[in-house]
């Protein structure tokens, strides 16, 4: 079984591509896993970036109850509320970190489902908070690189050369 990839990967760090459909068996797969590890580590959110694939594909569960995970891909933030809260937010590829981060109440998310049809549907408050944690992580950024709820690219910048000398180190 293999572990979620955590900070300070710098694979973390790259960007996720567009799925393709039909998806392949591949695919298809890592959708069932992403599920069984956001539920095995406690999670309500999980990017495939964080169990090592580079597919703009989230999963989500915000119930808590272990049985309504639902998949997203291809997701895209079509409309948000103009108010915004900051709050601090943690990463499962960031145990024992956490960053203070600005987001919208409110988001309009457009997305396909395993079938590939498409869907939109409007998001509050947690799950709102949830998906922007998400949708981040398909760009390659993380919520520890926020200060004062505002991204930070001084931040990102210091922690990248963090994980650039991580990398050196496994490389060697
Ligand atoms: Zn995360």
């Amino acid at each position: 079984m293999s572990e979620l990839v955590k900070y300070p990967d710098v694979f973390l760090r790259t960007k996720s591509n567009e799925v393709k459909f039909p998806l392949d068996d591949r695919t298809a797969r890592l959708t069932k896993w992403m599920i069984k590890m956001m539920y095995q580590n406690h999670g309500i959110g999980l990017a495939a970036i964080q169990v090592g694939y580079q597919n703009r594909i989230f999963v989500m569960d915000c119930t808590r109850a272990g049985d309504n995970a639902k998949i997203f891909i291809n997701p895209i933030i079509v409309g948000h509320s103009d108010e915004s809260l900051t709050d601090f937010e943690g990463c499962l590829s960031a145990p024992g970190k956490r960053g203070e981060v600005k987001r919208y109440l409110r988001i309009t998310l457009k997305y396909q489902d395993e079938k590939g049809e498409e869907h939109q549907k409007t998001f509050y408050n947690m799950e709102a908070r949830c998906i922007q944690h998400e949708m981040d992580h398909l760009e390659g950024r993380l919520c520890i690189d926020y200060e004062n709820g505002e991204y930070s690219r001084e931040k990102n910048k210091s922690q990248t050369m963090v994980e650039s000398d991580f990398r050196a180190k496994s490389d060697s």
